[in-house]
């Protein structure tokens, strides 16, 4: 059986109109001798209104916010012309998300949010399924959270990526039986306990990911609004271009130093499972893409630029002006990993430690709590971070010509630079 992933973002199910196209879109590109997994977020900026309901301390607000979210989904249904029971399904399964995270939040927050966004994907995935259905495919609707097994913390939950097979054994059953399309949720997945988990924002290519490889499929396509991974923000550069081959290991890095264009986690496990990712554009579909893949002896098209914009500066010394050993460092790291900070790039002289992180003020108050009063801290914000891979110094200084440079590293085929920011974007 050949079987193929494909996922769509918030974008691509914005409205009724979305979700047709969606339709079309499968329409032309499944095969009839494929089986497909269709994974899918929640409509357009679902997931921050749920935020916001979870965020509201008034119960009776909560309400109000939530009726209008049901509501939205239900004109969605409308437009679809889907018909009553289908609405039916779509509040209940909508409702039980709310009721559990009214439960759970005088036990835990993280618990309730979890509980409460996962309506989003929910929903889209109930429509999603039921115009696939209503426009004539053979297609059915799977609770990821049958198959995508978590532990840690909710909303930031992990998955043991190594039992994935097995943990796909029912949803492989399931697409062995009648249905060609199989629509499930990105984002969310289920703890031991039984309770709703999440994988972080924005996290639905991951789950992408996962699946394919829990299903044992040969390839992933996300669909996007833009055509494939470019080699620099397109609303940076005009003359940015599509990427058309990526190393699995070169995706990797891009997405480590920042690139946007796919959910950092997304790659390792398919690198893992050698299973290609096509990055596509679900405006132009025969359009410009890019696959990555496993392209050993690959010479880079392009240089790639990165730009990485609200970053902080961090720098740590000893509270008594000694010099930093490694004692200092174990400490600094820890309360690093306390604070949930992602450094991006650091620096060490004798007395001094620096780092760079997206910036946060949560969790720079952390930082400072977890690192106590043997350290002083001083911070710098207003800062990019601009990476480039497999450029040479001609490029570098024409990319960051007048900007003030703070620091530069340079390892291998990764140059970076921490600039001022200017008001002005660069030509
Ligand atoms: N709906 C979730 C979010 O907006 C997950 C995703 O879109 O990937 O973060
Ligand atoms: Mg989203």
């Amino acid at each position: 059986m050949n079987l193929v992933t494909h996922k769509f973002g918030g974008a691509s199910v914005r409205d009724a109109k979305a979700i047709r196209r969606i339709g079309d879109l499968l329409s032309e590109q499944i095969q009839s001798s494929e089986r497909v997994v269709v994974v899918v977020s929640a409509m357009g900026k679902t997931t921050n209104a749920l935020e916001a309901i979870w965020s509201e301390t008034r119960e009776s607000e909560r309400r109000i916010l939530w009726r209008s979210i049901v509501k939205k989904h239900l004109n969605v249904a409308e437009d679809l012309t889907l018909s009553s029971e289908l609405k039916q399904t779509l509040t209940n399964r909508m409702e039980l998300c709310y009721t559990a995270a009214e439960d759970a939040r005088n036990k835990s927050m993280d618990a309730a949010y979890d509980s409460i966004v996962a309506a989003g994907e929910l929903a889209s995935t109930t429509l999603v399924e039921a115009w696939l259905s209503q426009a004539g495919m053979s297609v059915g609707w799977w609770d990821v959270r049958d198959t995508i097994h978590t532990s840690g913390p909710h909303r930031f939950a992990r998955v043991d990526e190594g039992s994935l097979l097995q943990a796909g054994e029912s949803l492989q059953e399931f697409m062995s039986q009648d249905a060609q399309v199989v629509v499930t949720q990105g984002f969310i997945g289920r703890h031991a306990d039984g309770s709703t988990s999440t994988l972080g924002r924005e996290g639905s290519d991951y789950s992408a990911a996962l699946l394919a490889v829990a299903v044992g499929a040969q390839s992933v396509t996300i669909w996007k609004d833009v055509p494939g991974m470019l080699n620099a923000d397109p609303k940076l550069y005009s003359d940015a271009v599509t990427v058309t081959q990526v190393d699995h290991a070169e995706a990797l890095e891009l997405s480590y130093y920042g690139a946007s264009v796919i959910h950092p986690r997304t790659v390792k496990p398919l690198q893992h499972a050698s299973i290609p990712l096509w990055v596509r554009s679900f405006l132009d579909p025969e359009g410009p893409a890019t696959r990555i893949d496993a392209f050993p002896n690959l010479t880079p098209e392009v240089p790639m630029f990165i730009w990485r914009d609200d970053q902080t500066w961090i720098e740590i010394y000893t509270a008594d002006g000694s010099f930093l050993v490694e004692d200092h460092l174990t400490k600094v790291f820890g309360a690093l990993g306390d604070s949930g900070i992602h450094v991006r790039l650091m620096q060490q002289s004798a007395t001094h430690f620096g780092i760079l992180a997206d910036r946060s003020d949560a969790q720079m108050a952390r930082l400072i709590l977890a690192l106590g009063d043997g350290f002083k801290l001083e911070q710098f914000s207003d800062l990019i971070l601009l990476t480039v891979r497999h450029g040479d110094a001609d490029v570098i200084k024409t990319l960051t010509e007048g900007r003030e440079v703070l620091v530069e590293q340079r390892a291998g085929a990764t140059w970076r630079r921490v600039l001022k920011k200017m008001k002005e974007r660069p030509e």
